[in-house]
């Protein structure tokens, strides 16, 4: 391992525990370890002259002064680029989402673990330093800004296109469906997640432009599938501010239709994350989507507010666990838990259940076991342009 070029600063109020990092750091080839027994110092050595030497940062979380939390706010501000790795004593469960709140911040987290930590974790997560250099947080903050002035020009071109990603039946392992994702074939950047747009399209009242476009490409990619003798359902995403408008539902039908595709076919994800304004509107729009034949599904469950509130009030037929949980349930409790029951109450109020993010065979094992009905990840496919979606049908066999 090539831990003799990283620099490493250790941040531990207690002597003897300290030394010790050091010591296991040494022994794994570090030529370079700075110390600091508090935030404050730390803080000062990584905004001096210091501050370039360092590539891991390695810290305690209650110490005298500032506390580990607010080190790490700090540090974001001031050098997002190093590495981080929580090591305390403190309860497995808080260890754990302050490694959350180390993500929120946009820090890159190589692992949050109690104390003590052995010679083998410690290893393994500099080892992920060397491998996965400035990886998947900073897609969206290196994603190019635009501004909604650009946005809506692009919209007018009909640059924007769907991507689908395909759904797959646990018990059965067939594809049942396919996600529909927004991409905006740029001219000059290229392809553009939906995260530089969608919230900005939002604030500006201007959702509708996208939502419709996309349903109605969605629904002509339905028609095309099925023509080939592909049966699947195509979900599209639905912004909760467009719920407002009463008239949505039958501009929603007609778009579908004119894809030459029936509502049955179509299934609308309504994220439960932002809060329902209008919510009497909302209510009659999907009640009357429900009455036309769409499948309606409650999108990233678990991460909103109101979850319970709108799955007793909405004939939803079907439940998307987020990702988040997904991703760390096989070694993670809480997120356990939340998909188990996740499952179960999807199956009591006669809902299916998809697991979205499934990356590894032994995510797929577990929900399988769990009775999960269907599943989205990397494990299977990333989202696709339509042509190879269509070479994706032809050559997935079960
Ligand atoms: P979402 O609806 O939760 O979509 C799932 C996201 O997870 C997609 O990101 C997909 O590419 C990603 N994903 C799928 N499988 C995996 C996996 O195994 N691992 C990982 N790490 N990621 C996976 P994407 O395409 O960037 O979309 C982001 C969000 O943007 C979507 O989240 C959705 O909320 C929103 N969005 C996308 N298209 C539209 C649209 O047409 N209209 C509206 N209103 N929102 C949209
Ligand atoms: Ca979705
Ligand atoms: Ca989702």
């Amino acid at each position: 391992m090539e831990t003799n070029n990283l620099g490493f600063l250790v941040v531990e109020d207690d002597d003897f525990q300290r030394q010790t990092l050091i010591g296991m750091l040494s022994s794994l080839g570090a030529a370079r370890i700075l110390e600091a027994t508090n935030g404050r110092q730390a803080l000062d050595m990584l905004c001096s002259q210091h501050s370039k030497a360092v590539d891991i940062v390695l810290c305690d979380l209650n110490m005298p002064g500032m506390d580990g939390m607010e080190f790490l706010r700090h540090l974001s501000k001031v050098r997002s680029d190093v590495s981080i790795i929580v090591n305390s004593a403190l309860d497995g469960a808080i260890i754990n989402s302050v490694g959350k709140m180390a993500k929120e911040y946009g820090l890159r987290l190589l692992g949050s673990v109690e104390k003590p930590i052995s010679m083998a974790r410690l290893e393994g997560m500099v080892r992920q330093h060397l491998t996965s250099p400035l990886t998947v947080k900073r897609t969206a903050v290196a994603s190019p800004k635009f501004t909604i002035e650009e946005i809506l020009q692009g919209l007018k071109e009909k640059q924007f296109e769907p991507y689908f990603q395909p759904k797959i039946d646990f018990s059965t392992k067939r594809l049942s469906g396919a996600e529909s994702l927004a991409r905006w074939i740029h001219p000059d950047h290229g392809v553009i997640t939906p995260y530089s747009f969608i919230q900005l399209l939002e604030e500006a009242g201007q959702i509708d432009g996208l939502t419709f476009l996309m349903l109605e490409k969605a629904a002509v990619a339905c028609r095309k599938l099925l023509d080939k003798g592909h049966v699947l359902s195509v979900s599209v995403n639905l912004s909760l501010v467009s719920l407002g408008d009463t008239e949505l539902a039958p501009k929603i039908l007609q778009a579908v239709l004119n894809g030459g595709t029936e509502p049955h076919q179509i299934i609308l994800e309504i994220t439960e994350s932002a809060a329902m304004t209008n919510t009497a509107a909302a209510l009659e729009n999907l009640a009357r989507l429900r009455m036309h034949g769409f499948g309606l599904s409650i999108d990233d469950y678990g991460t909103g507010f109101s979850s319970m509130q709108q799955i007793t009030r909405i004939p939803f037929n079907e439940l998307k666990i987020d990702q988040s949980f997904v991703k760390d349930f096989t070694d993670n409790h809480t997120s356990r838990v939340v998909v188990e029951s996740s499952i179960a109450m999807a199956h009591k109020l006669r809902m299916k259940c998809t697991a979205e993010g499934v990356e590894t065979e032994q995510a797929w094992n577990t929900l399988k076991e769990m009775g999960c009905d269907s599943m989205q990840g990397y494990l299977i496919a990333k989202p696709m342009n339509l042509n190879s979606l269509f070479e994706f049908c032809n050559g997935y066999s079960t």
